[in-house]
């Protein structure tokens, strides 16, 4: 009852509000007005009250739509995690920005954001990300003086799930810096602590690093004294669906996601306005994207970009700011110009958007993309515009929808209304063509030298460096064709999450039985394979591939990763190498070269990889760690104990830090190395190698009966095969001590 009364205010509201004559947003109009940037994962528009939604999910969100203008047409230009937000943040399409999907991109240094703008235009700024996908090391943390994507990490624990944390945390972190008592600083550990490492921990399988601490730098100016720009990310309506249970019932997973994660924002909106942190704040909500929930076959989002996925809601909300709602086209890409235009502060040149407080053009175009499928399957690259109120997509099944009558895209008139078909793809066309600069700016891959192109050939690999885009595809090609496939892979990769992975490698091995160019599936299976320890097998599934798929970036970071496991790390290097060249941004790539380099005792090579990882996030916990174990291999000691500082640092929760850390200090300062070792062993309590180094030195210590519990541990709970000869000597020094 609440709920349908709340509705019918929402419909009120809006009609009252929705007269169109007077302007409601002016130039400069919110002059040195604080900034709230509010974007949620994987968001329907169709589930907010205030786009319609009759099932009372979104209270929140649509009291802050009755207060401010309500976009009817607002769309994503890209349904995917990274990208969408790039064009949020930078005001460009993915053609201008460059960043085409997930983790295979990183935002180039040259482009300009809304967080790089207002630091220089005086603000302070904090981003508050719930999820690995928007990790500062994929580029969207320049500008920001804290970038805080405390998510839990997992090192070493294969998984195709991102890790996340809920909304209720992120918007603790965020009010708490907005309001001026910021938990910045991290959580440090001991800085001195001494011992004789018997054993070394091993090399970090990933450079998953990071967090565990926010990422503070700047500021200097008293928070509460300076205008502010936070960024919230808010993770939680993206699959796996699992809301607190008090969100469940009654209503489907995603439904429960969405009320909570509205919830969550209801308690931070009720926070910062009593705190009058809102007085002159604009805010500004969206979503990066939607989720299909089975529109078109497709459960989740990327592989399509019809209107379950691309249309989002666009909330923007403010003192001055007047009730409205607006129907006119906008995009993501208008976000950053009308936030500056309303601040009155200049924006970059060159922009794909525009400021939604001038007169858009009577025509515009919207365009859009969905590239997963391309760069990562070969499958048929998907783009398209939206204009007035028709949709063009452009594939091998050309597809065109009014949106206008046809809001569920069910009804293709491409075949009946050609003319409007051929001018839509023409549009296109020209507009890729105007917006064709993107892709100079990511640095050009290093040229190949003689050595690396002949250990390529010795591996199988071509030596040649030039893409092998197919250059025409056909309508097998069409993800429409393949979506039934896509929800395979899709399952499969869930059954390995759930740790199913004999069941997942079936289903990766049964599609590549069908489509053996399915370079996803196959190194995915790859994955499945290492993680059950078996990377001479995976070794031999990834030279399966297609020939032509030999200068994947994708397959030669997996056969770098699979090799490196299984011993060979001359063409580990090599395949990495191959990976760097045809173009990966991917830091798994720099870390695990960063490694092989290592075992080939090619230090040089090694350090400049993880420095080069460091370049791009100072707090990379995972590179540190490896610099450290590097340092530690080589008896530098020092340098080993301050790289591996910097790694406990940058994440407190990092075990294997911990116990690295205890190892380059044991010589030099026993008291330091035993605190190092006690983090790790609370971190780690199943590290028999650990337990072992710890209660032997403990056992050396001026108090040897501190090491009665953890050797007692040691001897009843280590593997007896394992450890069939440290038993008896722990049992020696048990007696020892009882003495
Ligand atoms: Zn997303």
């Amino acid at each position: 009852m609440k709920a349908a009364i709340a509705f019918v205010l929402a419909i009120l509201a809006a009609s009252a509000c929705g007269h169109r004559d007077a302007p409601s947003l002016r130039t400069g109009e919110l002059g040195g007005a604080n900034v709230l940037l509010v974007t949620i994962d994987t968001l329907r528009r169709d589930r907010l009250g205030s786009y319609g939604n009759t099932n009372g999910l979104t209270p929140a969100l649509d009291r802050l739509a009755r207060s401010g203008i309500r976009y009817t047409r607002a769309y994503s230009h890209v349904p995917m995690t990274l990208p969408a937000h790039a064009s949020i943040l930078t005001g460009r399409t993915p053609r201008g920005h460059g960043v085409h999907n997930n983790v295979s991109f990183r935002l180039s240094d040259g482009v300009p954001t809304l967080a790089t703008v207002l630091k220089a235009a005086g603000y302070r700024t904090g981003a508050f990300v719930g999820a690995f996908v928007l990790d500062a090391r994929f580029g969207l943390n320049r500008g920001f003086d804290v970038y805080d994507d405390r998510y839990p990490q997992n090192y070493g624990t294969a998984s195709f799930r991102f890790a996340e944390r809920r909304a209720s945390e992120v918007v603790h972190s965020a009010a708490a810096w907005i309001l001026g008592n910021a938990a910045t600083a991290s959580a440090r550990g001991p800085r001195d602590p001494p011992g004789s490492p018997t054993r070394q921990p091993r090399w970090g399988g990933r450079s998953e690093s990071s967090s565990g601490a926010a990422r503070a730098s700047g500021g200097g100016v008293p928070a509460s004294s300076k205008k502010w720009f936070a960024w919230i990310h808010l993770f939680d309506p993206h699959a796996p669906y699992d809301a607190p249970p008090e969100y469940r019932t009654g209503r489907s997973a995603y439904d429960a996601e969405v009320a909570y994660t509205d919830a969550a924002l209801g308690e931070l909106f009720d926070r910062l306005q009593n705190a009058h942190a809102l007085d002159r704040t604009l805010v500004v909500v969206t979503a990066d994207h939607g989720e299909s929930l089975g529109d078109h076959g497709e459960t989740t989002h990327g592989l399509f970009a019809y209107d379950s996925t691309l249309a989002v809601p666009l909330i923007i909300a403010g003192p001055r700011v007047q009730p409205r709602t607006i129907d006119q086209l906008v995009a993501h890409a208008d976000v950053m110009p009308t936030v500056l235009d309303l601040l009155g502060i200049e924006a970059p040149a060159d922009l794909d958007g525009v400021s939604l407080a001038r007169d858009a053009a009577a025509d515009r175009a919207i365009y859009f993309e969905a590239l997963d499928a391309n760069l990562t399957r070969d499958w048929a690259p998907l783009t398209g515009i939206v204009r007035d109120d028709w949709k063009y997509i452009d594939l091998p099944i050309a597809e065109l929808y009014n949106v206008g009558t046809d809001s569920g895209e069910t009804n293709n008139l491409a075949g009946r209304e050609a003319a409007q078909r051929d001018t839509m793809a023409r549009a296109l066309s020209q507009m890729v063509a105007r917006v064709a600069r993107t892709d100079s700016a990511t640095p050009a891959p290093p040229s190949i030298d003689a050595d690396a192109a002949a250990r390529l050939r010795a591996l199988g690999y071509a030596g040649g460096s030039a893409p092998r885009r197919r250059a025409a595809y056909t309508e097998a090609d069409d993800p429409k064709r393949l979506a039934t496939l896509n929800e395979r892979f899709n399952t499969a990769l869930d059954a390995f999450n759930q740790g199913r992975g004999a069941d997942a490698l079936r289903n990766f091995e049964a599609i590549l039985r069908e489509r053996p160019d399915f370079v996803t599936a196959r190194t995915s299976a790859a994955t499945v394979l290492l993680a059950a320890g078996r990377a001479t097998d995976a070794v031999a599934l990834l030279h399966q591939a297609p020939p032509e798929q030999a200068d994947s970036p994708e397959l030669l970071a997996k056969t770098g990763a699979a090799l490196r496991e299984a011993g060979d790390f001359i063409n580990a290097a090599a395949a990495l190498e191959g990976a760097r060249r045809a173009g990966s941004q991917n830091p798994d790539v720099l870390n695990d070269l960063g490694v092989v380099y290592a075992r080939l005792g090619r230090d040089r090579d090694a350090r400049a990889m993880f420095d080069e990882l460091l370049r791009r996030d100072s707090h990379a916990a995972g590179a540190w760690y490896n610099l450290g174990l590097l340092e530690l291999e080589r008896r530098h000691a020092d340098a080993a104990a301050d790289a591996l500082r910097h790694a406990v640092d940058a994440d407190a929760s990092y075990g294997d830090a911990w116990h690295a850390l205890g190892a380059a200090l044991v010589e030099r300062d026993r008291p330091a190395a035993i605190d190092a070792w006690r983090h790790a062993e609370r971190l780690r309590p199943r590290d028999f190698d650990l337990l072992f180094n710890l209660g032997m030195i403990l056992a050396d210590s001026p108090r040897p009966s501190e090491a009665v519990p953890f050797l007692e541990r040691f001897v009843r709970e280590a593997p007896r095969d394992r450890y069939a000869r440290d038993i008896p000597r722990v049992q020696a020094t048990l007696a020892r001590i009882a003495r």
